[in-house]
C-alpha cells in the first residue's frame, strides 16, 4: 500500500460507516425525503447553528448552488484572489450563474477585511452591483491556512456595512475550527451560508452539505435539482455523513499533529523549504522540479502532488498513521540522499 498524501479526499470509509450504510433506512429523496438524508441534514444544520441544510454530491456543486441561490446573473461577487471557487470549479460562477468575479487581496489565503469595501461596486447604469462575499476557511491553495474568529467578525461587519451576503466555502471548515480550538459554529454564525465537505478529512466516500436559512435551503433545493444533484436513496451516503459529523471531527487534531511532524522532519533537509502548516496540508518548496520529486517519492511508495513547478503538496488524513508518517519521512530523506540534485 502506498503512503497516499495526495489529498484528504482519498480516505476510505470506516467500519462504522460500512455498518451504517448497510443499516440505513431509505426512501426516495427526490419524491419526498429520504429519512437518513434528512437526519444528516438536520444534524448538520444543528452543528453549524443554522436553520437548515441540504446534502449535495460534491463541494463544487454546493458552492455553485449557493452562488445560484444568493445571486442573479450580472451580479459582482467578491472572492480572494486564489479562491477554490475561482481557480478550480471550471468557471462555474461564470458559466452556470453568470456572475462577475472581483478579487480582494489576501495574505496567506486570509482575506484582508479592510480591503472588502474598496472592491464593492454599487449597481448603476455603468457598474454591475456587488451582492455577495465568498470566503474560504481553511484555505486550500494557500496550504490549509486558517482565518480566525476575529477575522470572520471583521468580514461580517464589512459585509453588513455594504448590505451584502456572505458565503463560506468551508470545504475544510472543521479543520479550521479544530485548529482554532472553537466549535465550528463560532465561525459559521458569522456567515449566511456555508458549504463543507464530508468527503475530505471527515472520511465519507461522497458528499457535501450546504447550510443556510430555511428559505435559502428551500431555494437551494430547486437549484440542486436543476443542476442534476437530486439523488434518490442518498441515505446510503448520508449514513456515512452522520458518522463523519459524530465521530470524525475531533480526530482532525491528529492529522494536524502529524502534519507538523512531517514539516519538522522535512525542514532539516537541504533543498526543501516548508511553509509552516496550520492544519493538515503541507506545502513544500523544492529546489528541483516538484514533478521530479513526486516521481522519486513515488518510487519509494509515497504519493504527493506537484502544486506548481517547484511546489509539492502533502495532505495528512485518517488513513495515515504514525508508521506511515515514518515511511514518508524516510522517503524524503532517502530521495534527498540519493541525490535528486
Ligand atoms: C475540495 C474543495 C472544494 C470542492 O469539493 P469537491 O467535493 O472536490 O467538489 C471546494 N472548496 C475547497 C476549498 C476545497 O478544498
Amino acid at each position: 500500500m502506498p503512503v497516499d498524501l495526495r489529498s484528504d479526499t482519498v480516505t476510505r470509509p470506516t467500519p462504522e460507516m460500512y455498518r451504517a450504510m448497510a443499516a440505513a433506512e431509505l426512501d426516495d429523496d427526490v419524491l419526498g425525503h429520504d429519512p437518513t438524508t434528512r437526519r444528516l441534514e438536520e444534524l448538520a444544520a444543528e452543528t453549524v447553528a443554522m436553520e437548515d441544510a441540504i446534502f449535495v454530491p460534491s463541494g463544487t456543486m454546493g458552492n455553485q448552488v449557493a452562488l445560484a441561490t444568493h445571486t442573479a446573473p450580472g451580479d459582482s461577487v467578491l472572492f480572494d484572489e486564489d479562491a477554490h471557487m475561482l481557480f478550480y470549479e471550471g468557471a462555474g460562477g461564470a458559466v452556470f450563474n453568470g456572475v462577475q468575479a472581483r478579487t480582494v487581496p489576501s495574505v496567506h489565503g486570509v482575506m484582508e477585511a479592510s480591503q472588502i469595501a474598496t472592491r464593492f461596486m454599487h449597481r448603476s447604469e455603468h457598474t454591475p452591483g456587488t451582492t455577495l462575499l465568498c470566503l474560504e476557511n481553511s484555505h486550500n491553495r494557500a496550504g490549509g491556512t486558517v482565518a480566525t474568529v476575529e477575522e470572520h467578525s471583521a468580514y461580517r461587519r464589512a459585509a453588513d456595512a455594504l448590505g451584502i451576503g456572505i458565503h463560506l466555502d468551508g470545504a475544510r471548515v472543521f479543520n479550521a475550527a479544530v485548529a482554532l480550538g472553537v466549535p465550528v459554529s463560532e465561525i459559521t454564525s458569522k456567515v449566511d451560508s456555508v458549504n463543507f465537505c464530508l468527503s475530505k478529512g471527515l472520511a465519507s466516500p461522497v458528499g457535501s452539505i450546504l447550510c443556510g436559512t430555511k428559505g435559502f435551503i428551500e431555494r437551494a433545493r430547486f437549484w440542486r435539482k436543476r443542476m442534476g444533484g437530486g439523488l434518490r436513496q442518498s441515505g446510503v451516503l448520508a449514513a456515512c455523513g452522520i458518522v463523519s459529523l459524530t465521530q470524525m471531527v475531533d480526530r482532525l487534531a491528529e492529522d494536524h499533529e502529524r502534519t507538523r511532524k512531517l514539516a519538522e522532519g522535512i525542514a532539516g533537509l537541504s533543498g526543501l523549504e516548508i511553509v509552516p502548516p496550520q492544519t493538515n496540508i503541507l506545502m513544500i518548496d523544492t529546489d528541483r522540479p516538484a514533478a521530479d520529486w513526486a516521481r522519486a517519492l513515488e518510487s519509494e511508495g509515497v504519493w504527493a502532488v506537484p502544486m506548481g513547478p517547484n511546489r509539492l503538496r502533502a495532505v495528512l488524513h485518517k488513513d495515515i498513521d504514525d508508521a506511515q508518517l515514518e515511511i514518508a519521512l524516510l522517503a524524503f530523506q532517502k530521495v534527498r540522499n540519493a541525490g535528486l540534485s
